[in-house]
């Protein structure tokens, strides 16, 4: 693909949008609450749209799976929660992931984007969304970033150069 000017917020809440109906589809019980939070002054970037759109779509994925797994252990109480969030920050563009899940394990947060690593039984998970998704964002010459804490949940960190060309 080839990068062009894109509006990261209608970007994400599409995939997003993707990513609970295509959970939704496969499990009608499925349930979780998402929250976006667009700063809406940060304009157009220049990225390859079907490839950041990947990235989210495997995030977003992850996060549904992760909470829809703890409320099924839990129920009750637990109130799934997935967020987005996007702003500016100096000449970049911070956008973030968080899920209020299971949290990744200490001993396997290093693994994760490592290719064929997962932890989904045969079938759920190819391990390579990760991976694939570090190459795509070196590739922007960005960086990918994740906080965790195990049964609270985690929190990836996308940050991409915003084009001063563009606005
Ligand atoms: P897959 O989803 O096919 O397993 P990924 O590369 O997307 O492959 O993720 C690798 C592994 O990282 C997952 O199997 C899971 O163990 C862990 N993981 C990723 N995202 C989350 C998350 N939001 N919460 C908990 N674990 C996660
Ligand atoms: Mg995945």
């Amino acid at each position: 693909g080839e990068k062009q000017p894109t509006n990261i917020n209608a970007l994400a809440e599409e995939y997003l949008r993707l990513a609970y109906h295509g959970l939704r589809a496969k499990d009608k019980s499925f349930n979780a609450d998402f929250k976006t939070d667009f700063d809406e002054s940060i304009g157009k970037i220049n990225i390859v749209p079907q490839d950041i759109g990947r990235v989210l779509l495997n995030l977003f994925n992850n996060a549904f799976y992760t909470v829809s797994e703890k409320k099924s252990k839990l129920n009750g109480t637990y109130e799934p929660m997935v967020t987005i969030t996007t702003k500016k920050e100096n000449g970049s563009v911070i956008i973030k992931v968080t899920d209020n899940g299971n949290g990744i394990p200490q001993n396997i947060v290093t693994k994760i984007f490592q290719p064929f690593f997962t932890t989904k039984p045969t079938g759920q998970g190819t391990g390579l969304g990760l991976s694939l998704s570090y190459d795509i964002i070196k590739a922007h010459g960005g960086e990918i970033k994740l906080e965790s804490k195990e049964g609270e949940g985690s929190k990836f960190t996308i940050e991409l150069q915003k084009d001063k060309t563009l606005d």
